[in-house]
């Protein structure tokens, strides 16, 4: 910064801590340039009812450039952030090196297949747009085989899913694929009965939910069983092969596989040199910096930072929203010459949608299960949406499915293929464990 000119500030990402920054940081007299590699900003609560064909990626997502149109400091790159240079202050895209006096990095999360990256194509998990439009496919496409192996005489049964991990994404994705087949596919096909679909959420620990109370999960879990979702805990995925899934040592036929198991930090938080945690997470100093930098910050997914009482923040769209508020604000007390404060979260509670009209909400010490915890639910989405549009359209085509049971999104977009599909849907849940050949001596 030579004194004059503006101070440069890179933000990397326009997620939740990526957006919120860079409106903040907005306000001061900075010239701020957001990097995406996307030209969308998602809202990742809800990706679940794209991928569930509830939503279309319209309502869910909106272009970054629209986001920012009002604030003319601010200009929007879609590049692909590949690298940095911390000792010139730059950043590096696919294609140039921009300069910096303060990088933001919010890039986020991916999916972890605690090295099994080979399950990804069997088990897509859900993380963008694209993630759920091919879970979207693979759901649809599961039913429209089953009516047509039934129509060629081969058996009718309907397919069976399969949901690994039981944490918010997993129970809200299971919840709501028991809703389709009991509901909205009832009456439309001649030849499967949908509603006898199977749905299994297999989970590794002994609970669902395991970030909520036990009182919680154990309610989560059966709402979960009220809604036709059949709940395995305590049982290790071992195994993903086109068509069935190992687990707690059986062979579970499944059509469709949805990995809702595991979260590794952006890679870019390794390229900064600075200590990371097990899941590439940066360990960041109270002030959202990086040790040694303190004009690089790194925010939300990406960052790892104790509370108060030495628990680590969750990977939640508040955290990454206070985060970015913080920098902002941490930006502006440095051009006041001012000292730098430590993050504190303001935790304001957190919910978990189950399916229709069931979820769990735990506000402190007060808790809360089922109807109005779902409208609860309900009302804090629908506020956090961007866009008066998205909210006014997400309010309506909830309204219509709730009361009608329709999804309005039912399209099945790109191949009509499907891994692994022919593996025989058998009924039974609990076929023959492994054969162990022994041999004798
Ligand atoms: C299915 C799902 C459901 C969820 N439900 C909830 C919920 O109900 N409530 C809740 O509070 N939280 C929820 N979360 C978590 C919440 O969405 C995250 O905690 C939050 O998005 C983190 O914000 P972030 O800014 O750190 O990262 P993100 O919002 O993930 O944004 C990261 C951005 O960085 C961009 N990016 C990544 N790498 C690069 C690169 N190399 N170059 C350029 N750009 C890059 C990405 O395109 C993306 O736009 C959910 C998450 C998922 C996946």
């Amino acid at each position: 910064m030579d004194g004059k000119a503006k101070p440069r500030v890179v933000i990397v990402g326009a997620g939740f801590g990526g957006l919120t920054a860079a409106r903040r940081t907005a306000h001061l007299s900075c010239q701020i340039t957001i990097i995406d590699r996307k030209n969308h900003h998602t809202f990742q609560p809800l990706l679940y009812q794209v991928a569930t064909a509830g939503l279309s990626p319209g309502e869910i997502a909106a272009p970054i450039r629209w986001i920012l149109r009002t604030h003319s400091n601010v200009e929007v790159l879609l590049e692909e952030v590949v690298d940095f240079k911390l000792d010139q202050k730059k950043v590096i895209t696919r294609s140039q090196a921009l300069d910096y006096d303060y990088l933001v990095i919010a890039s986020g999360a991916a999916h972890a297949y605690f090295g099994h990256q080979d399950w990804e194509p069997l088990a897509p998990g859900l993380k963008t747009i694209e993630d759920a439009l091919e879970i979207r496919r693979r759901v649809l496409l599961a039913f429209e085989l089953a009516e047509r192996q039934a129509v060629q005489g081969e058996g009718a049964a309907p397919p069976q899913f399969v949901v690994v991990g039981g944490g918010p994404t997993g129970v809200e994705l299971a919840g709501t694929l028991a809703e389709i087949a009991r509901h909205a596919l009832k009456h439309e096909f001649r030849n499967i009965q949908p509603q006898q679909a199977r749905i299994l959420l297999i989970e590794g620990g002994p609970r669902v939910l395991p970030a909520y109370s036990e009182d919680l999960s154990q309610k989560a879990a059966d709402q979960l069983r009220r809604l036709g979702v059949e709940v395995r805990t305590s049982s290790v995925v071992t195994q993903i092969e086109p068509g069935p899934v190992w687990a707690g040592g059986r062979r579970i036929p499944a059509a469709v596989v949805v990995w809702a198991a595991g979260v590794a930090a952006s890679p870019l938080g390794r390229k900064l040199g600075a200590p990371v945690d097990r899941a590439g997470r940066v360990l960041v100093q109270p002030d959202l910096s990086i040790p040694g930098h303190p004009e690089v910050f790194v925010i939300g997914d990406l960052a790892a930072l104790a509370d108060e009482n030495g628990k680590m923040l969750p990977g939640v769209a508040p955290v990454a929203i206070q985060q970015g508020e913080w920098v902002a604000k941490t930006i502006a007390r440095d051009l006041e010459h001012q000292p730098r404060r430590a993050f504190r979260y303001h935790d304001k509670g957190s919910l978990a949608t189950i399916g229709r009209a069931a979820a769990v909400a735990q506000f402190g010490k007060f808790e809360l299960s089922g109807y109005f915890a779902w409208l609860a639910w309900l009302f804090v989405h629908i506020l956090y949406l961007i866009g008066f549009r998205n909210r006014l359209i997400v309010m309506i085509n909830w309204a219509w499915a709730y009361f009608t049971y329709q999804r309005g999104a039912r399209l099945i977009t790109g191949s009509n293929e499907l891994p692994g599909w022919g593996e025989p849907q058998s009924a039974d849940w609990a076929p023959e464990p492994p054969v162990v050949v022994r041999r004798s001596a």
